[in-house]
């Protein structure tokens, strides 16, 4: 048994990932070691009963502990009002979190021989670093009814402005003002060099600062200052290098690139290229995904939902096979960082072994559906989600 000193945040959830959340801690944790943790149920009627108190109070003790798990949880809409005859439309819990953590969202791949991306050339994981604040995601539009005279003003809380004209419209159209602040560029500039000296790997940078040359540019200089003066040290010490470049040079470079680098992108431009690096990947069954505050706080989660279909089979009595290799290492991930900020080298070894015995598993052939579709491997069998667990289990026992 492997003892823990520090608890970690755990964040219960819903639906089948619910389910493969016990599953977890059934067979390939609690077997292996003395789990601490301090248990917060995020589960939707959980959330309601406690006018979603639960959540915040998740996010609290996230801060005072550093280091938290979560199970995928419902957003409420319309549909889930009626199906859990809720008080309120409560907010998204992620949205929550972070709002309450500062934070910014690592998503990395899990690369697993068989499950090969389409891109050839990658080898290992790419980690997208979106900013979650701002820019066309708080924008304010108008749709620009006839000729007229549309400006950009900005009136200090002196009285100063500042006066500039966008166009001088001859017929309709449209126009976009959109904002972000030094303060949140700061954050997410400082968990970037964080979790790239954390993970030992080069961070990229990219904007269009040629055609932005004031607000894609005030990017680029927070990144480049706070590199030059507090951390270009401890990255030549480590041996990694932060490299800005334009985005669209990025994205040329990061085709053909071998992978193993994170790629720091704006909010709109990592929404984008998130998607695009997961699928090509393979499957969002396989994407992990880290919050990080600037302070040092960690949580970790899948980058899937809830899977609500394969659970309704799962009531229906049916047999269900969800992939849950995106919870195993979002409890491996977190388990090991609670080990490293302990100094506790066997927390730290079940993690690495836990997540071998996963892949391993995979490239045996033994994998759940949404992979066998996939996979380049021959002679596959697919298992059940409780099956899938159990051979992993299996696997881990043969190698630890
Ligand atoms: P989802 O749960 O990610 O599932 C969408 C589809 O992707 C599934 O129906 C399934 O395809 C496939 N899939 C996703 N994860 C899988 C896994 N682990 N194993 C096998 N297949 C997997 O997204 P959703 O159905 O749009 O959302 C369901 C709920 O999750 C919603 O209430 C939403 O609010 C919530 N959500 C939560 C989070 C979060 O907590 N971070 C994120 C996203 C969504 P097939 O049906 O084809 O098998
Ligand atoms: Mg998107």
């Amino acid at each position: 048994m492997i003892n823990m000193t520090t608890p970690l945040v755990e964040m219960d959830g819903d639906e089948m990932t619910r389910i493969l959340w016990q599953m977890i801690k059934d067979e390939l944790i609690l077997p292996y070691i003395d789990l601490k943790t301090e248990y917060y149920d995020l589960g939707l009627e959980h959330r309601n009963e406690t006018d979603d108190q639960v959540t915040i109070d998740s996010a609290e003790a996230t801060k005072r502990l550093g280091v938290a798990v979560k199970c995928a949880t419902i957003t409420p809409n319309a549909a889930r009002m009626d199906e859990y005859k809720l008080k309120s439309m409560w907010k998204s819990p992620n949205g929550t979190i972070r709002a309450a953590l500062d934070g910014t969202v690592f998503r990395a791949p899990i690369v697993v021989k068989g499950i090969e991306p389409c891109v050839r050339n990658w080898k290992k994981p790419i980690t997208l670093a979106r900013h979650a604040y701002g820019d066309v995601y708080k924008n304010v539009e108008i749709r620009v009814p006839g000729a007229g005279k549309a400006e950009l003003v900005y009136t200090g809380e002196d009285g100063t402005e500042v006066r500039e004209t966008i166009q001088d419209f001859k017929g309709p159209g449209v126009v976009q003002g959109m904002h972000n602040t030094d303060a949140s560029i700061t954050s997410f500039a400082h968990a970037c060099f964080k979790y790239a000296i954390d993970t030992k790997q080069d961070l990229w940078f990219s904007t269009k600062d040629t055609i932005s040359k004031k607000y894609d540019h005030r990017f680029k200089d927070i990144f480049q200052d706070l590199y030059d003066n507090e951390y270009k040290d401890k990255f030549e010490e480590i041996g990694i290098t932060y490299f800005y470049t334009l985005i669209d040079d990025a994205v040329a470079r990061v085709m053909k690139s071998k992978g193993g680098f994170i790629w720091a992108c704006k909010n709109y431009d990592g929404d984008v290229m998130s998607d695009m690096v997961s699928s090509a990947f393979g499957s969002l069954a396989m994407m992990t995904s880290v919050l990080v505050s600037p302070s040092g706080v960690y949580e970790y989660e899948a980058a899937h939902g809830t899977v609500q279909r394969h659970y309704y089979k799962h009531l229906a009595g049916e047999e269900t096979s969800t992939n849950s290799v995106a919870t195993i290492f979002a409890w491996t991930g977190a388990l090991r960082k609670r080990g490293e900020l302990d100094g506790i080298e066997e927390l730290i070894t079940y993690a690495n072994d836990m997540e071998r015995a996963v892949l391993w598993t995979i490239e045996s052939g033994k994998m759940t559906k949404d992979l066998a579709l996939i996979t380049s491997l021959e002679n596959v069998t697919v298992l059940n989600s409780q099956e899938f667990i159990k051979e992993i289990r299996k696997t881990y026992d043969s190698i630890k």
